[in-house]
């Protein structure tokens, strides 16, 4: 974080500050993590503070610290409007343009707060005054240690803030593995180890508290599992069909992008899963090396995200989303190849 930033925070922070704290719409464990840990280090320091999700968020993250007091703006709306209308400063953490927070939206663009953001992706919109962007960063978690650093406060860092931004980076870097994994990501993870985050702990919670349908559907999407060979592409569909006959909950297809991935010589993994309710197909775009997923998404599925990880959505049949996505494949041969 620039010195420029630093003393703008400074000077924002220097006396109690009513504060809201803003992950994206269906917040993943970086988005959690960092909203919990600034929140965590923001009451610390003297301040109101509180989170205010678009949504619900997935059972695996609910036992970190302090996630039982995040306002769920669907099961809370008048709360939520009462505090983002009295909000002195408003954080922003984990995305950059206002259409990822769903029907907060509109609440956030007629407050008359401050805005602070801190965010890793790509092609911020310009809505707050105080913009901590770095696509550099693994992870939003990341950042906030950062940011705390910055501050001269790492001695606040406690077993609680340690565990939250610990879970945001293993989360986000596919537990240190992708290529946004840097020997500071690892300080940083060792850091907070060192005051007293407790890493197996995190990744058993995560990653070790499957259940039986959960496993299913994994099956399932597997099965599913297109193989494209002359596009070093794979794709997965999960129709809402199948996601009911296996109970499905929300979480329970986080991750299952990447084991196309894991397949020899595939540089590009989609997942197609069906959201009824919503009446849309979300997205979900991995890939190896340079081909970005970022500009697949933004250029055709009305998303985005990072080089190799990005969302995005369709609002036609799961039928045809498939048939405009191979369609769009022979355009990107090339690059697949690279
Ligand atoms: P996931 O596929 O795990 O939901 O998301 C991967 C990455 O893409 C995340 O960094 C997420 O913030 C971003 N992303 C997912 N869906 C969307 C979307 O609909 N729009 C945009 N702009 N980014 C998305
Ligand atoms: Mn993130």
């Amino acid at each position: 974080m620039n010195l420029e930033i630093t003393q703008a925070i400074k000077a924002l922070l220097e006396t109690p500050q009513k504060i809201v704290i803003v992950p994206h719409k269906n917040p993943d464990g970086d988005a959690i993590g960092s909203t919990l840990g600034l929140w965590h280090y923001l009451i610390k320091k003297g301040h109101e503070a509180v989170i205010v999700s678009p949504n619900d968020f997935p059972k695996f993250l609910k036992w970190m610290p302090g996630s039982e007091k995040i306002v769920n703006f669907e099961k809370e709306a008048s709360a939520a409007k009462d505090l983002i209308s009295k909000a002195s400063v408003i954080f922003t953490l984990d995305f950059n343009h206002l259409g990822r927070i769903g029907q907060l939206q509109p609440l956030l663009e007629e407050a008359t707060a401050t805005f602070v953001m801190i965010d890793h992706h790509q092609e911020p919109s310009d809505y707050a005054q105080i913009m901590y962007s770095d696509v550099r960063m693994s992870s939003t978690c990341e950042m906030v240690y950062n940011f705390v650093e910055a501050l001269g406060d790492t001695d606040l860092i406690d077993p609680e803030i340690g565990i939250c931004l610990y879970t945001g980076i293993m989360t986000d870097t596919g537990s240190f593995k992708f290529s946004s994994t840097t020997s500071r990501t690892h300080k940083v993870v060792a850091q907070l180890i060192d005051k007293g985050a407790k890493n197996t702990e995190a990744h058993n919670k995560v990653y070790d508290t499957n259940t039986p349908s959960r496993l299913h559907l994994l099956g399932c999407a597997l099965k599913n599992m297109v193989i494209l060979e002359e596009y070093h592409t794979t794709y997965i569909t999960l129709s809402q069909e199948e996601l009911d006959q296996c109970e499905y909950k929300k979480g329970d297809t986080e991750g299952f992008v990447n084991y196309g991935l894991t397949l020899e010589g595939i540089k590009f993994a989609v997942i197609f899963i069906e959201n009824k309710e919503e009446g849309i197909i979300k997205i979900s775009f991995r890939s190896e090396g340079t081909f970005s997923v970022n500009e697949f998404a933004r250029n055709h599925f009305n998303g985005g995200g990072h080089t190799n990880a990005s969302g995005g959505r369709s609002d036609v049949s799961m039928e045809e989303t498939t048939n405009f996505f191979k369609s769009l494949l022979p355009k990107y041969k090339e690059a697949l190849e690279a």
